[in-house]
């Protein structure tokens, strides 16, 4: 049992002091929904849509209060006007048609802007899509229907970006040339990461549990290793490109590298002992919701009505800078990378606190 089996609905929600929760119920589809939104001091919350099976409602709930929370710091830190909302669907992905999709759109709709959502786990492109025709309110729409795409293309920008500015931080030379990196998961993100290093003449690994993205990696000439054994050897840089939670106590006992700077979302097992370790073990971690803000600047754009990729890309280009400021200010005040960041992004909710 977690402590917070214990806490009361307002004790789950206060603490990181959400604004509002919407549960949406409509049991003549079997639709059972619920929206967080963290906060809207900086812009209307902003976050994508999940859909997951979970095994209980209580379970649904403390994902999207951690998800929209997390939403919230990463806009924050990537300098956006924009808040932290995320929304989850409670149920198999099979119970999702268009009639299901558009009641859920609908109840997006009554929210009146204060929320946007856009593509997560077991949504599809056209699942959006089809939100978006009851809902003006969604971002990650495909260029055809008026969006900015497909946003691996920034979020990759942004993982390289961080793990040079890193890499400057800690060897005084951001070349990535040479330099022995561990791509874990070459999906969208992952396979376009894999393209900077290869241009920047790096000593590439890829692990992948998908034989169809494992082949195409195959095709570039990098080094594929069986999932069981990627930390068999020692790495300049890991980078998580495929689940959260792969940076944990299990995982450490065996991970032996300088810096870690990954898309995957949530990738510390814990808040206490994982930075703990990652500090006595001289590991540099860059927070994944620093690096991985390429996706979220993209839909931002596209949520201001701004269709211009060239801005996107270089805006994303700024998450260099940040993550040395991150850096810098976690060693100045002996705090964790991970509560550096944190730290910066509630500052500068608290600048815009509403009156
Ligand atoms: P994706 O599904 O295209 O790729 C993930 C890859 O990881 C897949 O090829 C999958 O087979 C692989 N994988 C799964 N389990 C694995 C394991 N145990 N070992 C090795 N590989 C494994 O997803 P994506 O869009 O590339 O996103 C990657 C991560 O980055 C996800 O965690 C996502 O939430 C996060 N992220 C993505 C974006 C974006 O713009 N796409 C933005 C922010 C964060």
């Amino acid at each position: 049992m977690s402590e917070d089996d214990n806490k009361s609905l307002f004790e789950l929600i206060n603490e990181p002091n959400h604004e509002q929760i919407v549960f949406c119920n409509d049991n003549s589809i079997g639709l059972k929904a619920i929206i967080g939104i963290h906060n809207t001091n900086l812009g209307p919350a902003i976050g994508g849509t999940r859909m997951w099976n979970y095994s209980t409602d209580e379970e649904a709930l403390k994902d999207v209060l951690n998800l929209s929370k997390a939403m919230s710091y990463k806009s924050s830190l990537a300098g956006l006007n924009a808040g932290g909302g995320k929304a989850v669907l409670i149920g198999k992905p099979n119970i999702k048609n268009r009639n299901y999709l558009k009641r859920f759109a609908q109840f997006i709709k009554d929210l009146n802007g204060k929320y946007w959502t856009a593509q997560d786990v077991n949504m599809s492109t056209d699942d959006i899509v089809c939100i978006n025709e009851t809902c003006p309110f969604v971002v990650g729409l495909p260029k055809e229907n008026g969006g900015l795409g497909d946003s691996s293309v920034p979020t990759a920008y942004g993982v390289y970006m961080g793990m040079k500015s890193a890499s400057k931080y800690l060897t005084g030379s951001e070349s990535l040339e040479g330099k022995k990196v561990l791509i874990q998961g070459v999906g969208n993100v992952g396979s376009k990461v894999v393209d900077y290093l290869i241009d920047e003449g790096s000593e590439i690994y890829v692990s992948d549990i998908n034989s169809n993205n494992l082949d195409i990696a195959k095709s570039r000439n990098v080094n594929v290793l069986d999932p069981d054994d990627i930390y068999n050897m020692s790495y300049d840089i890991i980078s998580p490109c495929a689940l959260g939670g792969t940076i944990n106590k299990e995982s450490l006992e065996k991970i032996n590298c300088k810096i870690i700077a990954g898309a995957a979302n949530n990738q510390l097992g814990d808040d206490n002992y994982v930075p703990q370790k990652l500090s006595e073990k001289e590991i540099l971690y860059v927070p994944d919701f620093l690096v991985n803000a390429g996706g979220i600047i993209s839909v931002y754009h596209e949520q201001i009505k701004d269709l211009d990729s060239e801005k996107v890309m270089k805006m994303t280009e700024g998450i260099y800078d940040k993550v040395n400021e991150v850096l810098k200010y976690s060693n100045k005040n002996k705090i964790s990378t991970n509560s550096a960041a944190i730290s910066l992004a509630k500052d500068r909710i608290a600048q815009n606190y509403k009156k």
